[in-house]
């Protein structure tokens, strides 16, 4: 067979309907891709953003083909218009790009990469000894935790949708996302949830630059004896590795006095005390979800013992305008090929205006002055 014959094959083969193996009409093919273009997706900042997922369109956890054809069906019917068999379906949903969401924190693509034996044994090992320095590290710094150091974990929990039914008909219908951030204060250990729908903000650094300062203002000014506070968080670059965060971090530090340092988890190993939060709310949702009240109340009622966790729900005009107040970057190099913030595993703010950075938690790392200092102008 010459190659121009394989691609007409290839091309006839695309337009089969493989269930009734007729051509599929341009208007039946169109309605399809219209249909699966108006499908709710998941914003791109709750799904994995490594290269074998670049470019995908994810849509909510849980979904699956059979019952998106079965939606997809009735739809068509009211449309009048021919509905195409499960494999022609299944076919134009995976060559228009479309996915189900995979959680962030699932698996790790470098371990996967070593199992699969795409990576060698001392890449890997090297990955393995950094996890366990961070695990180790964390840790270390529970056990130090007392009046005077406080420390603490955050995440977000994954998308709440509203609303939220257990009947079949409701899916693809508009949805309202909920955020959820979560902080817990590993001794003594207290849940913190501070909740906002789409309407009121997004997902940008702004937003969680707000909400870590107005969160940690209130710790400090809660525990006047406060000389230190730890965050450990994941290396997200919207949420927690950034300049915008940097700078909020920085101006608490320099306003109350106190030392406060960043550290992230390995990206793939980001299994935290927050993970628990989230199930033990995610297991009290089982009624439908109408409004996003509906789920504040559940946050609220989470958790009695040995207490409930705090709630606040934020609106749009509470959010803080926190970019550029001290200094521009947080990269620690300078020039193409440098060490980049995806580089850093702690960031440390003092009282005295300086930032530090540690590339690692290796016993001999070191704290090391930020070299972006010259652009401080605070
Ligand atoms: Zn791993």
């Amino acid at each position: 067979m010459n190659p121009s014959t394989l691609k007409n094959k290839q091309k006839c083969h695309q337009n089969l309907d493989p269930k009734v193996h007729t051509k599929v009409e341009t208007d039946v093919k169109d309605f399809l891709k219209n249909w699966l273009r108006d499908l709710p997706r998941v914003d791109s900042y709750y799904c994995r953003s490594t290269a074998t997922y670049k470019d995908k369109k994810f849509l909510y956890q849980g979904t699956t083909i059979s019952q998106l054809h079965r939606e997809y069906g009735q739809a068509a019917a009211t449309a009048g218009v021919r509905a195409v068999g499960i494999q022609y379906f299944a076919a134009v949903f995976h060559e228009e790009n479309y996915s189900v969401v995979i959680p962030r924190k699932d698996q790790c693509d470098v371990c996967v990469s070593f199992k699969h034996g795409n990576i060698s044994k001392v890449a890997y090992d090297a990955h393995v000894t950094k996890k366990d320095e961070a695990r180790q590290e964390k840790s270390r710094d529970k056990d130090s935790a007392d009046e005077e150091k406080s420390i603490w974990i955050m995440d977000l929990q994954a998308v709440l949708l509203c609303p939220k039914a257990q009947a079949n008909s409701l899916y693809y219908k508009t949805k309202l996302q909920v955020h959820n951030f979560t902080l817990f204060n590993l001794r003594p250990q207290g849940g913190y949830c501070y909740v906002w729908d789409e309407s009121e903000g997004d997902l940008c650094s702004e937003v969680f630059a707000h909400l870590q300062y107005h969160h940690f203002e209130g710790v400090i000014k809660g525990h006047p004896d406060l000389k230190e506070i730890i965050v450990w968080s994941d290396g997200c670059c919207y949420q927690n590795r950034n300049t915008c965060v940097a700078n909020a971090y920085s101006e608490l530090a320099r306003k109350y006095g106190v030392l406060i340092t960043q550290k992230y988890l390995l990206a793939g190993h980001t299994q935290m005390e927050c993970d628990s939060m989230h199930s033990t709310i995610e297991r009290k949702i089982v009624a439908d979800i109408y409004t996003p009240r509906d789920y504040v109340v559940i946050l609220q009622t989470a958790r009695i013992r040995p207490s409930p966790y705090y709630v606040k729900v934020l609106k749009h005009d509470e959010f803080l305008k926190l970019n550029g107040s001290y200094f521009f970057s947080i990269r620690p190099g300078k020039k193409v090929g440098d060490l980049t913030v995806h580089d850093l595993q702690g960031v440390q703010f003092s009282s005295e205006g300086k930032v530090n950075f540690k590339l690692s938690f290796s016993e001999d790392s070191v704290w090391e002055e930020l070299p972006q200092m010259g652009q401080w102008h605070g």
